[in-house]
């Protein structure tokens, strides 16, 4: 369910049309309904209201503060994977205690920075991890809470670019080497064994993968206490898939109700990191058409282009388009929506039916709430985009379009060269 809804054939996001937002701001620009990220914030932590557990939201789907901020509102804490979202999310209020920080390659300097804020876990990702971190704690004189991320060889059936749980992937050590790091780790003076973790991928739009892996975990975690290790986190991740065209997923109702039944009577405090699914269709990015050309293609020039969204591009994506305003009788044809960047990979749309447009018509690519504005840069020198949270019938500017100073703060021409 999401907000964006054409009232009169003009696209509406909850109360407010979406031609006034790009009246006010200019083009392009992300807009997402407050409405739409509650409710799926709610739905998904809703659903395990029944047992023990923190909504931690993956931070790098969506990490302006004021939707950090939404969601702390809610009662979510926050997953991290960089030094940077934990600035994010503790900014927006998140709190300490909330926070679980995953990644394969996290620094020192990140390393120490979260054990300052006293961040609830540190999902550990490989031995020499573990040792550093042991390191840093000691120098600082406090126990680093520690789950270790497991790698639980299980096929997410997604995008090759998304699968984090095969044993082929950087993620997590292997089940198998696991207890030994587990007891290693027990072993040493500042860390503290307080959970396990997995994340296995990205827009699963199947339910068994997840309960696959968390069979898997499980058994594991049934090892380690045999051993004398008990634990009292079980992360699960993330990764709940979401409907971008013709996808089928799972409601988080239907993904939540497999995972209690495989917990139950274990005991574990369940955290989940759930990012797409709470903000992937919450958000659209909103472009303009600036001109158009036929010839043995029919292309749509718009002014967002790969740098602003980059899913496309990357992975191939589908993202819907549509029009802001439909006009009536609207003629279609198949044409590419592609970007303003000098690359032929710079598209939003390929081979697509789309209503002929003509110049300044405004086009809404749709789902773009998750992995949009955050993977967005400014190659090509482009100003990164406005965003713009609805409220009813009111509209917030989040974060300004950057100017061109923007693009070049931090530069500097040494005297070396010449003027
Ligand atoms: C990316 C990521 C998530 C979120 O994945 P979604 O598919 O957006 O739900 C959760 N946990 C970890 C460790 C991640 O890397």
């Amino acid at each position: 369910m999401n907000h964006f809804e054409y009232r009169d054939n003009t696209m509406f996001c909850e109360d407010v049309p979406v031609s006034a937002v790009a009246e006010s701001v200019g083009t392009p620009f992300y807009l997402y309904s407050k409405e739409t990220l509650s409710h799926h914030f709610k739905v998904i932590d809703q659903a395990f209201a029944d047992i023990p557990h923190i909504t931690c939201f993956a931070t790098k789907a969506c990490s302006n503060i004021a939707i950090l901020s939404l969601f702390k509102s809610l009662g979510g804490g926050a997953d991290i994977v960089s030094g940077g979202e934990l600035f994010r999310a503790l900014k927006a209020g998140v709190e300490p205690q909330k926070i679980v920080y995953s990644g394969v390659g996290k620094s020192a300097e990140e390393l120490r920075y979260a054990l300052e804020s006293g961040i609830l876990m540190f999902n550990v990702e490989s031995s020499q991890e573990l040792q550093k971190l042991q390191e840093i704690a000691q120098s600082l004189n406090i126990k680093a809470p520690v789950a270790l991320r497991v790698n639980p060889d299980v096929d997410p059936k997604t995008h090759a670019y998304i699968s984090t749980g095969l044993a082929k992937n950087k993620f997590g050590v292997p089940i198998e080497e696991a207890e030994k790091i587990y007891q290693d780790a027990n072993s040493l003076s500042h860390i503290e064994v307080v959970g396990v973790s997995c994340h296995i991928g990205s827009q699963l739009t199947t339910v068994s993968p997840f309960i696959e892996s968390l069979q898997r975990v499980i058994a594991f975690m049934d090892r380690l206490k045999e051993s004398g290790l008990q634990v009292k986190y079980l992360d699960m991740g993330g990764g709940l898939g979401i409907q971008y065209d013709e996808e089928e997923p799972p409601h988080p109702e239907e993904y939540a109700s497999a995972i209690k039944k495989v917990l139950a009577g274990h005991g574990y405090t369940l955290i989940i990191e759930p990012g797409r699914v709470i903000v992937g269709n919450a958000g659209i990015l909103v472009t303009k058409v600036l001109y158009t050309k036929s010839g043995n293609k029919n292309f749509i020039i718009v002014d967002a282009g790969m740098n602003d969204l980059t899913r496309p591009s990357l992975y191939g994506a589908y993202h819907a388009i549509k029009p802001v305003e439909e006009k009536e009788g609207q003629q279609h044809q198949e044409a590419d929506v592609v970007g303003p960047i000098c690359e032929t990979g710079d598209f939003l749309a390929k081979d697509r039916s789309l209503p002929v447009c003509d110049q300044d018509d405004l086009l809404a690519v749709m789902s773009s709430g998750a992995y949009g504005f955050t993977m967005s840069s400014n190659y090509n020198s482009r100003p990164r985009v406005a965003e713009v949270l609805v409220d009813g019938n009111e509209f917030h500017l989040i974060r300004k379009r950057e100017t061109k100073d923007d693009l070049i703060a931090g530069e500097s021409i040494p005297a070396c060269i010449p003027s």
